[in-house]
């Protein structure tokens, strides 16, 4: 029997064997192995002057941020990357205590205040921001200095300075009191891309800014540039650390860079039969009858659906695993329930467990499979399985 533990925060903690999972409909598998094998497998890729930040934004797109966390961090992470307050609180609440970076804008004063209470970083994308944080922090008596993060743009037209006003920005935030430069960063556009001729122009604009800041005098601190697709593609492009995202989920930013490094998937999206029936030829399946049974089929009623974050795009297309061969789904997705053939595979139960993104014997569904047939990609997949899944770590 499988030992599984639900994952903290997200629903009760308990062990729970095969039998007691029969009471779930559906749910996210987390690999906490695989997990810690990719950190792990990214950490050994770099060299040792370079850090690994794990991103955790989205609730570890979509894998629970603070199981994540704390796996990615003793598997090697230096610090956490969320892209709002309120993801980084959830961090703290879940005793993580590793440096966090938000990587997207602050302004307001609760915002500010939050920062400051709960040791986070923020990053600070124009002079504007700087000054607000510097009044702030000042009005509140902040004693120690906060750690401040220097957002340049370099190409993404995104966050950020444009990099020709590089030195300028960083020598006002130097001046600023209650500010402590930590890092300088810049985020690339292009990295995913086979052709690298706008990544390079970026990478020689962040050099650039660079340049000026130390013209200025100002002892450069921590840089970094590369996300996911960056850090597999070129070690000239990993400064002091890398912002890894895609890559500690185990999947690859692009087809052309599998080969960098070996990864593991972590997530694996289930769900339970909840009915088996025989329809005969000509009968409709689902809403609006988009398919037409060609012949009598076995049907099985599956406990998943566009509500959980199944997409109803993928209907009549998407195929699953059950007892380790492919089925087709058939007729519209619906909000809660979804239907495969089964026709193929004698015999299926009522509870057995049908995997819809992930392996079962030799046969694989990847996160790519789907973003490939929506005409989108593997980030926007994993970040879309809802709250009523819940995630179940796997050891
Ligand atoms: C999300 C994000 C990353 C991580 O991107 P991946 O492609 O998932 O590795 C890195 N840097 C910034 C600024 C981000 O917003």
């Amino acid at each position: 029997m499988l030992s599984r533990k639900q994952i903290p925060g997200v629903v009760p903690n308990q062990q729970c064997d095969t039998y007691a999972w029969f009471s779930q409909r559906a749910w996210v598998e987390i690999d906490l192995e695989a997990l810690s094998y990719n950190v792990k497998q990214l950490v050994q890729f770099l060299s040792p002057r370079t850090q690994l930040m794990a991103v955790v934004k989205a609730d570890a797109y979509g894998h629970g941020a603070v199981t994540v966390a704390q796996i990615a961090i003793q598997s090697g992470a230096s610090c956490l990357g969320v892209a709002t307050v309120p993801e980084a609180i959830q961090l703290r609440e879940g005793r993580i205590q590793a440096p966090i970076l938000i990587l997207g804008a602050t302004h307001t004063l609760e915002q500010i205040h939050a920062i400051a209470q709960w040791k986070l970083q923020p990053t600070l994308c124009s002079p504007k921001q700087a000054l607000v944080f510097s009044d702030t922090l000042e009005s509140m008596n902040y004693d120690s200095p906060l750690p401040v993060h220097i957002k340049l743009d370099t190409g993404m037209s995104r966050l950020g300075t444009n990099w020709r006003q590089a030195g300028e920005f960083v020598q006002l935030v130097q001046r600023l009191p209650h500010l402590d430069i930590a890092s300088i960063y810049s985020h690339l556009a292009t990295a995913d891309d086979p052709d690298t001729t706008v990544m390079e122009e970026q990478h020689k604009r962040f050099e650039d800014a660079i340049a000026q800041i130390k013209a200025m005098g100002i002892q450069v601190p921590c840089l970094h540039l590369a996300n996911s697709a960056a850090a597999l593609t070129d070690s000239s492009l990993h400064y002091d650390m890398v912002r890894v995202g895609l890559a500690v989920y185990g999947l690859y930013p692009a087809p052309h860079l599998q080969n960098a490094i070996d990864l593991k998937p972590v997530l694996e999206l289930k769900a339970r039969v909840t009915q088996v029936k025989t329809i005969a030829a000509g009968t409709g399946v689902s809403y609006g009858h988009q398919f037409i049974a060609p012949r009598e089929l076995r049907l099985a009623v599956v406990g998943i659906g566009y509500a959980d974050g199944v997409p109803r795009s993928l209907s009549n297309k998407m195929q699953a695993l059950i007892r380790g061969q492919r089925v087709s789904q058939i007729g519209t997705i619906t909000m809660d329930q979804l239907m495969l053939d089964v026709s193929a595979i004698p015999n299926i139960q009522e509870g057995e467990v049908v995997t819809l993104l992930g392996e079962q014997g030799k046969e694989q569904i990847s996160a790519d499979d789907w973003a490939k047939q929506l005409n989108t990609i593997s980030w926007e997949i994993l970040c879309g399985f809802k709250h009523r899944l819940p995630r179940v770590a796997v050891m």
